[in-house]
């Protein structure tokens, strides 16, 4: 999987937010819960994983709310105070880590994902990569995933 040189940008969209990613991302995944269907208006949401300190709020506000996730735990959603686009969330027990929209990347055709989550949900038209990665449901460690992308990175 090539990665571009970093860093890169990305934002809303109506150009208020404007943000900086610093650093090749952690794992990129697909969730199909609910919440994501909910909260994209479409079949699931793409998580990228970044380490908080690589991830950088040029412009703009964020507002969003404490959302219960289905997992138990609180995530901070955040997006455009201005014009509502889902930027990244914020899970509050992993403080280290943000993980942001990679459809919001002003060029997305990097950010591949490399397992699925919360399987039990997803639609069913929706074609799963069963060699990669996959839950059922929450995954009690992310490493797996982690450990994917790694992998997929290092072939370059
Ligand atoms: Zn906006
Ligand atoms: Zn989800």
């Amino acid at each position: 999987m090539k990665l571009p040189a970093f860093p890169v940008e990305g934002g809303c969209q109506c150009q208020a937010v404007r943000y900086r990613i610093k650093a090749a991302p952690l794992a990129i995944y697909v969730c199909h819960c609910k919440d994501c269907q909910r909260a994209s208006g479409a079949a699931f949401s793409m998580t990228m994983m970044m380490n908080v300190g690589d991830v950088e709020l040029i412009s703009g506000t964020l507002a969003g709310f404490d959302k219960a996730a289905d997992s138990g735990r609180t995530v901070r959603m955040l997006g455009c105070a201005e014009c509502g686009t889902k930027i990244w969330n914020e899970p509050l027990a992993s403080p280290q880590w943000i993980n942001v929209k990679p459809g919001t990347l002003d060029d997305s055709t990097w950010a591949r994902p490399v397992g699925n989550i919360w399987t039990d949900r997803a639609l069913p038209w929706i074609a799963i990569d069963w060699d990669q990665p996959h839950f059922g449901t929450q995954p009690q460690n992310l490493q797996p995933l982690l450990d994917a992308y790694a992998v997929e990175v290092a072939k370059g």
